[in-house]
C-alpha cells in the first residue's frame, strides 16, 4: 500500500483530502457459494465498498502485449481479445479505447506507470512479478484507491478503480487451451475471467460461472449469467465516481 498526503485550505472552510492507493490481485483464499463476488476496499472508517470504476469515465483505455504468441497467430488472438473486450464492454455499460500494441509486461506496483488504463499482456512466467508458476495461468487485477475529504469537521470517502492488468502464462495457455468462443478450456474464457478481475470481480467456487478459480472443461461460454449480473453492478449505471486526487484518467 502506498499513501499519499496532501492538503488544501479553502476559504470558508477547513478542506482536507486525504488519498490512499491500493492494488488488488485477488487472492484464491475464500470460499464463497454466489453466483457472483465484488472486490471491495475497506476504508479508514471500517466500511467496505465495491471498488468500481467511474461511471463517467469518458473511456478505459486498454493496450495488449502479444509478445507470448506466435507471430503467425497473432491477428487471431488479437482479434479475439478485442471481441472479448467488447463483451465486457457490452456488459458493463463502459466504453472500452484500443490504443494498439505495447511491450509493456505487468508487474507487481507497475500498475500506476501503465500506459493504458488496461494492460493485457500474453506474456510468461519469467518476465512477470504476478505468481504464474505451476497450473496458474494467468492473473489479473485492479488499482484503486480513496480519497477523504474533510469539511468543518465531516469526512466523506471516494472510492475509485482507476487502472487494471492482465498477465497471461501464454506458453502453457496455448498448450492446454483452443482459441475460438465456446464453453470449457479456451483462451477466451481465460481472458474472460482475468479481465472480470480487473473490473472489479472476485472468484466464485461456482463451475458455472466464468469467475470459478479453475479453467474445466465445463467453463460456460464466455463471462456466465452471475458473473454479468456482477458486472452490471459495478458497471456504467453505478453512477459517476469523482476521482479528482486519484491517478490521471488517460482517455
Ligand atoms: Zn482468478
Amino acid at each position: 500500500m502506498r499513501k499519499l498526503l496532501s492538503a488544501i485550505a479553502a476559504a470558508t472552510a477547513t478542506f482536507v483530502v486525504t488519498v490512499a492507493a491500493v492494488a488488488v490481485v485477488p487472492q484464491t483464499a475464500e470460499a464463497a457459494t454466489a453466483t457472483y463476488r465484488l472486490t471491495y476496499l475497506t476504508l479508514p472508517n471500517g466500511s467496505k465498498v465495491p471498488l468500481r470504476w467511474n461511471g463517467c469515465q469518458t473511456a478505459i483505455t486498454w493496450k495488449v502485449n502479444l509478445a507470448g504468441v506466435p507471430s503467425t497467430l497473432r491477428p487471431t488472438v488479437l482479434s479475439e481479445t478485442k471481441t472479448v473486450v467488447g463483451q465486457l464492454a457490452a456488459y458493463t455499460g463502459f466504453t472500452f479505447s484500443y490504443k494498439g500494441t505495447t511491450t509493456e509486461v505487468p508487474q507487481v506496483g507497475s500498475m500506476p506507470r501503465q500506459t493504458a488504463e488496461l494492460v493485457i499482456a500474453y506474456s510468461s512466467p519469467s518476465k512477470t512479478t504476478y505468481n504464474l508458476y505451476g497450473s496458474t495461468l494467468g492473473q489479473g487485477g485492479l488499482f484503486g484507491g480513496w480519497v477523504s475529504r474533510t469539511v468543518s469537521g465531516r469526512t466523506t470517502y471516494t472510492a475509485a478503480a482507476t487502472r487494471g492488468f492482465v498477465v497471461l502464462d501464454s506458453p502453457q495457455m496455448l498448450s492446454q487451451t483452443r482459441g475460438g468462443f465456446g464453453t470449457g478450456l479456451r483462451r477466451t474464457n481465460l481472458l474472460s475471467h482475468e479481465l472480470g478481475h480487473a473490473i472489479g470481480l472476485e472468484h466464485v467456487y461456482n463451475t458455472a460461472e466464468q469467475m470459478n478459480p479453475v479453467l474445466t472443461s465445463v467453463a460456460p461460454k464466455g463471462l456466465a449469467s452471475g458473473d454479468r449480473a456482477g458486472l452490471t453492478r459495478i458497471g456504467k449505471g453505478a453512477g459517476c465516481i469523482n476521482t479528482a486526487y486519484m491517478l490521471k484518467d488517460l482517455s
